[in-house]
């Protein structure tokens, strides 16, 4: 499935005001961004923006602020940082409620080429409630709207969504397009045989996408915390590991629906066992690697074993598509990233095309320097989830077809 949305190849701005809704929601530490990708993922759309001689005008959210303007959720820094990069002026607009005076100041001052941010878009209360009259306010800022925040693209909020209520031309950006690319090809439309890997700590939180991959995958490899709910599904002693005991049936279900679909579902077959969890948990932890069949009932499932490792790398060795969501085990801790570690490396080895699906998964492929290897890290870990779902997301949905 190639996506059928206007994109910024499509539409003219010269003159033009150009609200574009990026994700700059970068982690920062006093005040200090600790990691840039997010901005440097933004920069070919805005970059093409400014060549084209729009007025390009950027808003975006950054953290979580309760309620309304905190200075340490202030997007500042990410304006000094996004100078730097593109090498010109980045004029930072700082009004507590967003679209105020110094705003539309910034923006009436503009010309063509000209780059404008925007303070953090959850400064406004109606911005993640789709409320007016920020929704209209922002739209009063431009003409067209691109969006490329890929990472909010599952939120319908003011500045995903509601602003295309005002403003009519829209288009998606570069970012959006590649993402869109890659996981949807890869859901819609895989080069076979296609591999899904997930892990990561629960069950409950990827029900929807265990489902919905099963049925487009050839293989779905289950790892991680969420493996043990589907072990003490299957009958066995799974100790103190992480279990959700309300969903040994939807387990079953899924053991199944495999069968039915004629799918091949591989559990893991040892496990890393420890007698805690470490604290802190990449402090140092005595483990040993016992068959599943075997895990002591005061022992707990930390990682995949040797010999999991050595089966889910061979199942993707001969693959085409790989999408992987979720670490194998407790990564965070030396000792417990041996299983996350052979998957990357795995994947680091097929030709196949091989999707990250944002989150932890993406931060441990980075962080254990595979991220060159990969065909694609997605920039989103809820919005790639729910794209594997099989959803619509409403920040896609909102932008004009071709
Ligand atoms: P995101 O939701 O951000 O996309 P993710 O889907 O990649 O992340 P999560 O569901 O958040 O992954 O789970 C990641 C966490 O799961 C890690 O912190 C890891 O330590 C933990 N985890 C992995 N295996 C186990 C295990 N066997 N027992 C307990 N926790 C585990």
């Amino acid at each position: 499935m190639q996506l059928n949305k206007v994109s910024v190849d499509d539409i003219n701005v010269k003159g033009k005001r150009v609200l574009v809704r990026v994700d700059f929601n970068v982690p920062l530490k006093d005040g200090v961004i600790t990691n840039d990708n997010r901005i440097t993922a933004a920069l070919p759309t805005i970059k093409k923006l400014i060549a084209d001689g729009g007025k390009v005008i950027l808003c975006s959210h950054l953290g979580k602020p309760k309620n309304g303007p905190e200075e340490k959720f202030s997007l500042a820094p990410v304006a000094v940082r996004l100078a730097e990069l593109l090498g010109q002026d980045v004029v930072f607009a700082n009004d507590d409620e967003v679209v105020g005076e110094n705003a539309k100041k910034a923006v009436a001052e503009m010309k063509d080429g000209d780059v404008v941010l925007l303070q953090n878009t959850r400064f406004r209360k109606e911005e993640t409630k789709n409320l007016e009259p920020f929704s209209t306010e922002l739209a009063s800022l431009a003409e067209v709207f691109v969006m490329d925040a890929f990472g909010s693209a599952h939120r319908a909020h003011c500045s995903t969504a509601g602003v295309t209520d005002h403003i009519k031309d829209t288009a998606v950006g570069y970012l959006m397009q590649k993402e869109i690319n890659f996981l949807g090809n890869a859901v819609e439309n895989p080069v076979r045989p296609f591999v899904a890997i997930l892990g990561g700590a629960k069950v409950a939180d990827k029900l929807n996408v265990i489902s919905n991959l099963l049925e487009k995958c050839d293989t779905l490899i289950i790892g991680g915390g969420m493996a043990y709910t589907f072990l003490k599904a299957q009958g066995k002693e799974v100790g103190k590991s992480l279990v959700d005991d309300t969903k040994l049936d939807y387990c079953k279900d899924m053991i199944a629906k495999a069968a039915e679909l004629g799918k091949q579902l591989l559990l893991p077959v040892d496990t890393m066992i420890a007698a805690e969890f470490p604290n802190p948990i990449d402090g140092p932890i005595d483990v040993e690697c016992v068959s599943v069949d075997a895990i002591p009932a005061d022992m707990e499932g930390l990682d995949i074993g040797t010999e999991t490792q050595a089966l889910f790398a061979e199942a993707v060795k001969n693959a085409k598509t790989v999408v992987w969501n979720g670490p194998m085990g407790v990564f965070e801790n030396p000792t417990l990233a041996a299983g996350t570690i052979a998957v990357a490396k795995a994947l680091a080895e097929t030709d196949a095309t091989t999707i990250i699906g944002g989150g932890d998964s993406a931060a441990a492929v980075i962080q254990l320097g595979f991220a060159d290897k990969m065909s694609h890290i997605s920039t989103g870990g809820g919005a790639s989830l729910e794209y594997l779902e099989g959803k619509t997301l409403p920040g896609i949905a909102v932008i004009a077809d071709k």
